[in-house]
């Protein structure tokens, strides 16, 4: 980011702007054709993945119902928490009608096709987004990323079918997804390892094309909503829901939690995290780990707050940069594609962003304002990851207690007490 941002000063200086747009930029293009590239067979590996490993719901349904009712809970809450914040402070507001005018010709393909298609929305009749979530033919809809509802309707669809038939005949599918899904999450990995070129040259590019500081100061109010929301989320509405319903005190919580907390910020990927998160619930917290190896794996995968909360923040903020009005149906539109699009976020660095494209497809916001958000994207991935880890601690809390599977909190002290002791022996 920062050799991105001097280079680009420097060949603003030396007016060397046209040589940026010219090698440099495209590489930024490239990358984020890459991100693009990848999220339709992401979202099929991911979500059928998901779906039929919730076989073991119908076992467990008892702790599986509730769990997939909390875990959605959270997450409507979240993109809701995003949409309130960024309607109020506005950070794509704040740049000015020059900026904005660059900016849209910059896009201005891409932009005025979405903005008549947006325009054509509007005039369609209140069940218009019902009918276009249902294709007619699943390769028509693959074949744009702006259809990756029709896609998810459809890999649902498939995913139920896939449960419901005999287990010795799904099992050769599942094992193609199982592999399907791996294959893509490396295809991901490959990708990440031209992250640091791709921000360095859309940051270069951003700058020799709109030199005034506005975007950037945009960018910085826009970050600032991100992570004022999930400090909400972290800070307030899970230690509360901790300590209504489980009985922990803020100490408590966090002195639990917060190992995976750290883990899930250095690493910025909750399936990494899940191993320790899984401990300290389990061993720290009093979650029986009947619950714990439950919850949390599903919760690793499917529940995604600060993923959720970010992308409706990121998709509204594009939206004002580019100066389009949502309406509040369109907006309640983010919440649930936003709820869609985070539970098919796979648990990796940045999965949550290339997912972003779903919303912005199905919302009709330029999709090429990716490249906008992509500079500051993995400070806020680090913040969103200790999120989803800690909305799936508190729900492991919640089931857990629900249940009768929760340790009392003195024994959870004695616990703690215990556990310095030994550390001090
Ligand atoms: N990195 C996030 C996670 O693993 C997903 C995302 O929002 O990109 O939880």
């Amino acid at each position: 980011m920062l050799l991105g941002i001097v280079f680009g000063i420097i060949a603003s200086v030396f007016k060397v702007n046209q040589f940026v747009i010219d090698w440099i930029k495209p590489f930024g293009t490239i990358f984020i054709n890459l991100l693009k590239l990848i999220a339709i067979p992401l979202i099929i590996a991911s979500l059928i993945k998901g779906i039929s490993d919730l076989q073991d719901i119908s076992k467990l349904s008892r702790m599986g119902g509730r769990t997939v009712v909390i875990y959605l809970f959270t997450t409507l809450f979240s993109v809701s928490l995003g949409l309130l914040l960024v309607n109020i402070v506005k950070p794509g507001k704040s740049i000015n009608e020059e900026t904005r005018q660059n900016l849209l010709d910059g896009f201005a393909n891409e932009a005025s096709g979405k903005i008549a298609l947006a325009e054509a929305q509007k005039e369609s009749g209140p069940l218009q987004a019902l009918v276009d979530l249902v294709p007619e033919n699943i390769f028509g809809a693959m074949s744009s990323n702006g259809n990756m509802l029709q896609v998810i309707f459809f890999v649902i669809l498939f995913g139920i079918g896939l449960i419901l038939i005999e287990p010795k005949k799904a099992k050769p599918i599942t094992d193609f997804i199982d592999g399907l899904n791996e294959v893509v999450l490396k295809m991901i990995d490959m990708i990440m390892l031209a992250a640091p070129y791709g921000v360095f040259a859309l940051l270069a590019a951003l700058i020799v094309e709109s030199p005034n500081w506005d975007l950037f100061k945009a960018l910085m109010w826009y970050s600032f909503t991100v992570l004022l929301g999930l400090a909400v989320l972290i800070l307030i509405v899970y230690p509360t829901l901790a300590k209504m319903i489980g009985g922990f005190n803020y100490k408590q919580f966090f002195s639990g939690i917060g190992p995976a907390q750290l883990v899930a910020f250095s690493t910025s990927s909750s399936a990494a995290t899940l191993p320790v998160t899984m401990e300290r619930v389990q061993e720290h917290m009093g979650v029986d780990e009947e619950v714990s190896s439950f919850v949390l794996p599903i919760g690793a995968t499917v529940n995604m707050d600060g993923t959720s909360l970010y992308q409706g923040v990121a998709a509204i903020f594009i939206a004002q940069t580019f100066g389009l009005e949502l309406s509040l149906g369109a907006q309640l539109g983010i919440v649930l594609t936003a709820t869609l699009a985070s539970i098919g976020s796979a648990a990796v660095p940045s999965a949550g962003m290339i997912m972003l494209v779903i919303v912005l497809g199905s919302a009709g916001i330029p999709e090429a304002g990716l490249a906008l958000i992509f500079a500051v994207d993995r400070p806020l991935d680090m913040v969103r990851t200790i999120a989803n880890v800690t909305s799936d601690t508190t729900v492991s809390i919640i089931v857990a207690k629900s249940l009768g599977l929760l340790g009392e909190p003195h024994v959870r002290e004695l616990d703690d007490y215990y556990h310095k002791d030994e550390g001090a022996s």
